[in-house]
């Protein structure tokens, strides 16, 4: 892809117009070298909003995982990163933050193309991608170890080493951000990783692979399996020599990933996964229009595809029906269109499967008798759209008030008191996200506290940048992403025990 992004794309037409001039890498990228899959199989990945194949990429599967866990463990072990000064790491990361920068056009259509969303959002994630690459960067050679309070006949150092091989297993809806979450830590604290993008989404991890060729880090250092969950991913999760899997994904293949580190080497496994997060709206909060309009991005936001959706909206019923009809007035704005123009709120659903399960949960949610007020229906011609959906009096005991939907699916519930509120936020096997709307701080810090979930946003959705962890409890995961937790999670504790002579 040689594309130089000197002029910025700004209209529709000139992202089309890249679009048309990319070329793109569809080989798997196994110590250093562009390779197909070792069978010569391979998958199509498809434009979800006009239908188009977009490449036939390398299907990796259980031949090419060896070979690239191999290639990583040796170069785990000649050292020549894994033993490299953190100030040198830093230097080499810092570069493909760099070149990300320069190339970050092409990133974010890669993603546009191959997911769906619009390249407004992809820019964003894109700029959050570089974002956590410098910010582990320079984290790196700022962590020390310690000197524990022993007695004078002892010294004893607690140091943090590398973890060996780390594969990172990422979903599609944010595939490169995802990915720059599991790798730029791992990468930074020395670790050799493997990375095995979504199926429905693997273009911009070979880019970046290519880029991180570019930025010098060293043969097996950084690895990419394209190809499917059950084949390449699950020879990753089985095999006896990778020390770590870093899961982005569903609860189900969570705890599947879960079972394989059981069945081989107890690597460490750190979740990162489904949600069905709670928005809490109370009566005494300001500016209903404003909250409405975040009520509605929260959900609608990457067409609903987002791990924290704000998919349960809990009103208090005082305002209740204001409320839901200035989300209705609000999710009008909100249409899908063509992901390539910049205007556009919401793109595709990723691909015909994800589609067919949105709607299914639709066609429940109106047997159970949930009020459909806006939505429900695909858009007709070309492309899988489905427009801002919100259904009211919905019940804790509905299928769509229970299971994650990954669309653009809201859910409202009443509620009449704040206990009410909190233990309707805490009936859920998720813990991923909640949403806390009100002017009344004694309330704001009880609620925080008693909700159970890895975040809490008060007075906004999703806020939060590199200095925060992100995570989740329950079935939502045990990991954290970003801030310096992230990284303490790619590394092991050694302890040193000096016996001195007095
Ligand atoms: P998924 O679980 O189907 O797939 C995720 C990744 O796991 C893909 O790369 C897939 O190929 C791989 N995989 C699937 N089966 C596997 C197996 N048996 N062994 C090894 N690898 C396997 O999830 P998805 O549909 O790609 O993503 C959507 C899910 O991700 C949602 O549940 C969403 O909430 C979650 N998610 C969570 C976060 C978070 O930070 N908590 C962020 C984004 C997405």
């Amino acid at each position: 892809m040689s594309h130089s992004t000197n002029e910025s794309p700004r209209t529709r037409d000139d992202w089309h117009a890249l679009a048309g001039s990319l070329s793109l890498e569809t080989r798997a990228f196994i110590d250093d070298t562009f390779v197909d899959a070792a069978s010569g199989e391979t998958f199509t990945t498809v434009n979800p909003a006009t239908g188009e194949t977009l490449a036939e990429v390398a299907s990796c599967d259980a031949a090419d995982a060896e070979l690239a866990v191999g290639h990583a463990r040796a170069a785990f072990t000649r050292g020549d990163w894994s033993r490299l000064a953190p100030g040198k790491r830093k230097k080499v990361m810092l570069r493909l933050a760099e070149l990300m920068e320069t190339h970050r056009h092409e990133l974010a259509l890669l993603d546009t193309l191959d997911m769906g969303k619009p390249v407004s959002s992809s820019l964003g994630d894109t700029a959050g991608a570089i974002a956590c690459l410098r910010y582990n960067a320079e984290s790196i050679d700022k962590l020390y170890g310690e000197v524990a309070p022993t007695g004078e006949e002892s010294l004893a150092l607690v140091l943090r080493e590398p973890l060996g091989v780390v594969a990172s297993i990422v979903p599609w809806n944010f595939p490169l951000m995802m990915t720059a979450w599991k790798i730029a830590p791992a990468l930074a604290a020395g670790n050799s990783v493997i990375l095995k993008p979504s199926e429905k989404s693997p273009l911009s991890a070979l880019r970046l692979a290519q880029l991180a060729r570019e930025a010098g880090i060293p043969r097996g250092v950084f690895q990419v399996l394209p190809g499917f969950g059950h084949t390449v991913g699950k020879a990753l999760a089985l095999s006896m020599e990778v020390d770590c899997l870093a899961f982005t994904g569903s609860t189900g293949t969570g705890k599947q990933l879960m079972q394989y580190a059981g069945q081989s080497n107890l690597k460490r496994v750190y979740l990162e996964c489904g949600g069905k997060s709670p928005n809490l709206v109370f009566a005494d909060c300001k500016d209903l229009d404003a909250v409405a309009r975040h009520a509605a991005a929260a959900i609608f936001h990457n067409q609903g595809e987002v791990c924290i959706a704000g998919s349960r909206l809990l009103v208090e019923n005082s305002i209740r029906e204001a409320f839901v009809e200035r989300v209705l007035k609000a999710a009008e704005t909100m249409q899908p269109g063509d992901p390539l123009d910049p205007a556009s709120f919401m793109g595709a659903i990723v691909d015909e499967a994800q589609h067919r399960r949105i709607l299914d949960y639709i066609r429940q949610g109106v047997e159970e008798g949930a009020r459909l007020c806006a939505g429900g229906q695909a858009l007709e011609g070309q492309g899988l759209f489905i427009p801002p959906t919100v259904f009211d009096g919905v019940t804790p005991a509905m299928t769509i008030g229970r299971e994650e939907i990954f669309g653009p699916v809201l859910s409202v519930f009443g509620f009449d008191s704040e206990e009410e509120a909190v233990a309707m936020a805490n009936d859920s096997v998720y813990g991923l996200a909640a949403g806390l709307w009100s002017q009344d701080i004694d309330r704001i810090l009880r609620v925080t506290r008693r909700l159970q979930s890895g975040q809490v946003f008060v007075n906004n959705w999703a806020g939060g940048d590199q200095t925060v962890p992100f995570g989740g409890v329950k079935q939502s995961g045990n990991g954290r992403d970003k801030s310096h937790h992230s990284l303490e999670e790619y590394s092991e504790l050694k302890s040193v025990w000096i016996a001195l002579s007095t």
